[in-house]
């Protein structure tokens, strides 16, 4: 199942077309996206039967009427140095804890979003991001997948002045200006990938291609980064975790490279598709 948020409106993607939540369902469930995560068992099953009910109800869309899969969720968890390769161009050793940060909920848009770059050096970070299905708390490795609704992509943006200012970085407020939270198209259920654990991850600045993975090459995969936040947090139905970027980004290049109003980031993510995001400054 693929679902999107389609001008604010719950909406199922099928055969390339959109059918409405709401309508589909003769109101069993809303329209809003983020309240179906409240009841997310029982959408996922109605949502299967609804391809063979009504394929004639599916509608071409704008994907620029797109928004964020998960438009409000309580809690944004988000993991930094979770690929090797990323952790040593930045200069850590792997760690024995995922490091865990958030971006306040606030900087979470959807596809094909203007970001206005702040003064500064705003970063790009392509990542796979999970978003919960059931709560998890204290969820062992062989059920985390079962708490899981979906996955979409996201870019964790990141000034990086700000997030690196100070003798401690200040991860969560470099990453969380308006607009660093671009997610998207829409949430892809696990059943839906051949292998949810082992997906291609890339990103293109300006059609130049500066990230290129695999989410297996992940230093704590999805079960364990579910067990270890879930030991602490109960991880809540409509929250996300944006889950850890690849080796590629701007500010380890020589030169360093950072992104400006010219240039079009899209990520991509193999079973998911693209996410497209521009940029403006502010006059
Ligand atoms: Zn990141």
């Amino acid at each position: 199942m693929r679902l999107a948020n389609l001008a604010g409106r719950a909406a199922l993607v099928i055969d390339g077309g959109a059918v409405d939540v709401e309508t589909a369902s003769d109101g069993r469930f809303g329209p809003d996206p983020q309240a179906l995560f409240d009841d997310w068992p029982a959408f996922a099953e109605w949502a299967e039967t609804v391809p063979d009910a009504a394929p004639a109800a599916s509608v071409a869309f704008d994907v620029t009427d797109l928004g964020a899969p998960v438009p409000r969720p309580r809690q944004v968890f988000a993991i930094g140095l979770n690929y090797a390769e990323h952790a040593a161009e930045a200069g850590y050793p792997p760690d024995s804890m995922p490091v865990t940060f958030t971006k306040f909920p606030s900087s979470i848009v959807g596809q094909q979003a203007v970001v206005e770059l702040p003064e500064g050096n705003v970063d790009w970070e392509v990542e796979l991001v999970v978003v919960i299905g059931r709560e998890a708390h204290k969820v062992d490795r062989e059920s985390a997948w079962d708490h899981v609704a979906g996955l979409t992509i996201g870019q964790d943006l990141s000034e990086r002045i700000t997030q690196l200012q100070g003798s401690a970085p200040q991860f969560s407020l470099g990453k969380s200006f308006p607009g660093f939270g671009p997610t998207g198209p829409w949430l892809v259920t696990p059943d839906e990938f051949a292998d949810r654990d082992d997906l291609a991850i890339s990103c293109r600045l300006s059609d130049e291609t500066m990230q290129s993975s695999r989410t297996s090459m992940m230093l704590y995969d999805v079960p364990e980064l579910l067990v270890r936040l879930s030991a602490v947090c109960p991880l809540l139905p409509g929250d996300i975790v944006f889950s850890g970027t690849p080796a590629g980004i701007g500010n380890r290049r020589t030169p360093p490279r950072f992104l400006t109003p010219d240039d079009v980031l899209v990520s991509e993510i193999e079973g998911i598709g693209t996410l497209t995001t521009r940029f403006t400054v502010a006059d």
